[in-house]
């Protein structure tokens, strides 16, 4: 049965084992229309797949292809797609043939037409008066969905994030530091310039990271964001995880300080 038929309708709340029937492509006759005029965060993965796809560092993408917002509850910051602003506020990447980052298209693209908060219930998004393609003959149960689009290789790292960046003590002080807001922006979607940080500051005089830690994040951006949710869990919440803080160092620029303070 098409999961518009249903007797509890499309806005039925689906778990993994339940069905629904789709299948976008060109003959549909609404092909592309929801490409545009829509708000799609982008998560830290989905940022590293597209700037390398387009062959961009991450900060030539953020600045091109995003908006920063900031969230007013907790003063997180997080990353949305700027549409293109013509007539039907289309996305940068969609073409007449479909999307030209299909093989790096952004989470919430591979997850549509279903949309999940905690990613354990799901329910339909897109309009069932509208899609075409909620006729298709084509069933998926919401796991296969799943598989198909590659999602789990999202499952890892957003709940290894979610557990930083969710933790209750955020909830609790809001953010409101824009030093703070930029550098979680930094160390989540800004990986050439986290990993500047990390090189070409004093990063490493201050902590003692091992070498082989050291040797993957110098070009993996997925080891970089798991370094990166240690160093954030350390600076929001002072735990320190594996990162291992030079005390010589630190006291050593503590005595600078004072010395300097006392000669002023
Ligand atoms: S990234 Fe691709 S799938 Fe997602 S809205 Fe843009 S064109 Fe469509
Ligand atoms: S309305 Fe449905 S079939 Fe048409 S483009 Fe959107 S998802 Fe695809």
């Amino acid at each position: 049965m098409k999961l518009r038929d249903q007797p509890d309708g499309p806005d039925r709340l689906m778990t993994w084992d339940d069905t629904f029937h789709f299948k976008c492509h060109p003959g549909t006759g609404c092909y592309n229309t929801c490409c545009r005029d829509v708000t799609i965060f982008l998560t830290p993965l989905d940022v590293s797949r597209l700037r390398k796809s387009l062959a961009m560092t991450s900060s030539e993408f953020l600045n091109r292809y995003t908006h920063r917002i900031v969230s007013s509850v907790t003063g997180l910051p997080a990353v949305v797609l700027r549409m293109n602003e013509d007539e039907h506020k289309t996305c940068p990447f969609v073409r007449e043939e479909g999307c030209s980052v299909y093989q790096s298209r952004p989470f919430s693209c591979r997850l549509y037409p279903l949309d999940s908060d905690q990613g354990i219930e799901y329910r339909l998004m897109v309009d069932p008066a509208k899609c075409k393609g909620l006729d298709e003959p084509e069933e998926w149960t919401v796991e296969r969905w799943r598989q198909e689009q590659g999602l789990p290789d999202y499952d890892d790292l957003d709940h290894n994030l979610k557990d930083v960046m969710q933790a209750d003590l955020l909830w609790e002080e809001k953010i409101a530091d824009p030093r703070m807001q930029d550098m979680i922006l930094m160390v989540l979607y800004d990986p050439d310039r986290f990993r500047e940080f990390i090189f070409t500051s004093s990063f490493l005089n201050k902590f003692q990271v091992d070498e082989d830690i050291l040797e993957k994040i110098r070009d993996d951006d997925t080891a970089l964001l798991y370094f990166g949710s240690q160093w954030l869990r350390f600076a929001l919440f002072g735990k320190k995880g594996f990162l291992k803080i030079d005390r010589d160092y630190l006291e050593r620029k503590k005595r600078e300080v004072l010395t300097k303070k006392e000669t002023e």
